[in-house]
């Protein structure tokens, strides 16, 4: 087993469908990352409060797969680079009807100036 391939749970489902920290403070993001580990949904790097990335430096857990509709990429926040991770635990993305940035009934009329 890899390095890599130890920092993975796939059997972990995601802990919802929103940033885990964002979601119960009624905030909003741009784009979600789960935790390849502990299944933590946080917002992205471009998102205002950039849970994933703050997740990271919290626990030294070190991939993310995008949360994304559509997307499959794993992400080493370690190495800066993409990597190939197993099926995770379903659901593998956040509701398609759930808007970007999202929930659409949070995200100011100025949204683009708050992100990164
Ligand atoms: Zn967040
Ligand atoms: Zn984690």
């Amino acid at each position: 087993m890899t390095t890599e391939q130890s920092e993975i749970d796939p059997s972990v489902p995601p802990s919802g469908a929103g940033c885990a920290e964002c979601d119960p403070a009624g905030g909003w993001w741009v784009h979600l990352r789960r935790c390849a580990r502990c299944g933590h949904v946080g917002c992205c790097d471009s998102s205002p409060a950039q849970h994933a990335t703050a997740h990271f430096r919290a626990t030294g857990h070190p991939v993310i797969q995008s949360f994304e509709p559509g997307e499959e990429w794993f992400w080493d926040y370690r190495t800066d680079q993409p990597l190939d991770g197993p099926e995770l635990a379903p659901p593998t993305a956040h509701p398609v009807d759930q808007t970007v940035p999202g929930p659409a009934d949070r995200v100011p009329a100025d949204w683009r100036s708050h992100v990164h």
